[in-house]
């Protein structure tokens, strides 16, 4: 399987990428979070992408397009990948066309997950991430059994810089502007896969695989 993840930042993405890859035996292959490693380990690449992080904004093209293209081509994706959060405009989608024409491979599924706004902030400033395994927890819709501890790995589990109020309402703005318009863009390649992520988790995740389960 060659998924695709999309939807607004707080959509859900990477909660539900966990279930995704482990029933289909797949990397998980976040921009935001090889971005996030990237800057914790002090790289050129890190500490370019944590300014326009810190403010909402995109990361250059030819940065995250060279990031993603290094990492397909890596052994593990050869039976498939799910990417999380790439592409996010319309020059990334096509730029990602390229790649996977030129690897004789192509794309199964676009999973769009469809959240309101008005719940995204509660959730973006809400969120927790585990400093370990990058799992995402929420301090009231998804505690973890000891606070400030990852259920998955025992991390440490810290508050995004950019999971502010502010912040948050400037990236939905970007999604809306910048990355929205590729629904309509997978639509038209027929392989969009609509969800509804106004519900809870475990519901998300069942209509996940059920609609994989079609295109298996
Ligand atoms: P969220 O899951 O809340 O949408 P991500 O972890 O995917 O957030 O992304 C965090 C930040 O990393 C983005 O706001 C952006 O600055 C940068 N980023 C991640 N993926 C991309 C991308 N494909 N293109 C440009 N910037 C990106
Ligand atoms: P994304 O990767 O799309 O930015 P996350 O998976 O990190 O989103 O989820 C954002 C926040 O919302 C996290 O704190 C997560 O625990 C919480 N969350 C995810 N899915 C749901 C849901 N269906 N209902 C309520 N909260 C959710
Ligand atoms: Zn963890």
């Amino acid at each position: 399987m060659r998924l695709i993840l999309l939807g607004p930042p707080g959509a859900g993405k990477g909660t539900q990428a966990e279930g995704i890859v482990q029933k289909y035996n797949i990397p998980h292959i976040s921009t935001g979070d090889i971005f996030r490693a990237a800057l914790r380990e002090g790289t050129e690449m890190g500490l370019k992408a944590k300014g326009y992080m810190d403010s909402g904004q995109l990361v250059p093209d030819e940065i995250v397009v060279g990031v993603v293209t290094e990492r397909l081509r890596k052994s593990d994706c050869v039976k498939g990948f799910l990417l999380d959060g790439f592409p996010r405009n319309a020059n990334q989608a096509e730029a990602l066309d390229k790649v996977v024409e030129h690897m004789s491979i192509k794309i199964d599924g676009v999973i769009n997950i469809d959240v309101p706004d008005e719940e995204l902030v509660d959730r973006l400033t809400g969120r927790r991430m585990c400093k370990g395994c990058g799992a995402s927890f929420h301090v009231k819709f998804k505690a973890p059994k000891v606070r400030n501890v990852c259920d998955s790995c025992g991390g440490e589990l810290y508050q995004r810089d950019d999971d502010t109020v502010e912040t948050a309402k400037e990236r939905l703005e970007i999604y809306h502007s910048q990355t929205a318009p590729l629904i309509e863009y997978y639509t038209k390649k027929g392989v969009i896969l609509n969800i509804n992520g106004n519900q809870d988790m475990k519901a998300v995740l069942a209509e996940i695989i059920e609609a994989l389960g079609k295109i298996e």
